[in-house]
């Protein structure tokens, strides 16, 4: 089934006289239990499209569909209800906030979410242990590791049960063990039913998908869907 789509997708970035098109016509299918790669060179446009994808932007052109919903007309609250509901967005420098801990930042989502006190503490520590930080829950961001505090943002984007997760370079600013932790964690995910969609330059990556969306300067340039079956783990 698909379930998101993007049709004939343009993103120009207007600074002052100069117009950067960042997007240039990207039509993507997301399917249900995709785990689809996007790679190309810095500037190409990865974060744009997955900001897109993610509801987090809007495109200056083109239609966005998310579970056959279109989600390029809606109200800025409309777009942040679906992408707390369904989406959960995974970042490279983690985004956590400094002040709370694995717990209360894992808690955040939730209690936009309307979620009850004990609901939300539960559910946190079993998010957290999901990531291999049972042990961790009350430790601070500046007390975690780089891997650590990337798997306490994964556990965050995870909070409201969301179908999609999303990542930007989320190995970007890791040393290949933490990398491959969390390479091993978004497996564990993919087996659990989300449909993941990752910006990575680790060519390793690229192995572990069914999907790999190549971007050009704004375009896509070559697209290849493989069959599980045939991907080695
Ligand atoms: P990538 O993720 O592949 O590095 P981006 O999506 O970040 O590419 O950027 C695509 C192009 O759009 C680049 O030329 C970048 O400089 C430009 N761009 C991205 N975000 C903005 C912005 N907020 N304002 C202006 N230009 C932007
Ligand atoms: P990353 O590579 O970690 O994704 P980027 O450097 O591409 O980070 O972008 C970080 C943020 O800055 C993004 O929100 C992006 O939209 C914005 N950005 C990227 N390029 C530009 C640009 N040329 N002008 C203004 N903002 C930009």
């Amino acid at each position: 089934m698909k379930v998101m789509h993007l049709k004939d997708i343009w993103k120009i970035y207007q600074m002052g006289k100069i117009e950067v098109n960042a997007l240039r016509g990207v039509s993507l299918e997301v399917n249900d239990g995709d785990f689809a790669i996007i790679i190309g060179p810095s500037g190409s446009g990865k974060s744009t499209l997955l900001h897109i994808l993610g509801c987090l932007d809007r495109p200056t052109k083109g239609n966005v569909f998310v579970e056959d919903k279109e989600v390029s007309k809606m109200t800025d609250s409309q777009l942040a209800k679906i992408r707390n509901q369904k989406i959960g967005f995974v970042f490279q420098k983690f985004n956590l906030l400094g002040s709370m801990s694995a717990l209360e930042n894992v808690e955040l989502p939730m209690i936009y979410a309307g979620k009850h006190l004990k609901e939300r503490k539960k559910k946190a520590k079993e998010l957290l242990e999901l990531v291999g930080l049972g042990d961790r829950l009350n430790h601070k961001p500046n007390e975690l590791s780089g891997g650590q505090q990337q798997r306490v943002a994964i556990a965050r984007a995870l909070a409201n049960d969301p179908s999609f997760l999303l990542a930007d370079e989320p190995t970007g600013n890791l040393d290949s063990k933490s990398g491959e932790e969390i390479l091993e964690i978004f497996h564990t995910l993919h087996k659990m039913g989300k449909t993941l969609v990752i910006v990575t330059h680790d060519p390793e990556m690229v192995y572990e998908g069914n999907k790999t969306i190549k971007l050009f300067d704004g375009q896509i340039e070559k697209a290849e869907v493989r069959d599980f079956g045939n991907i080695k783990r």
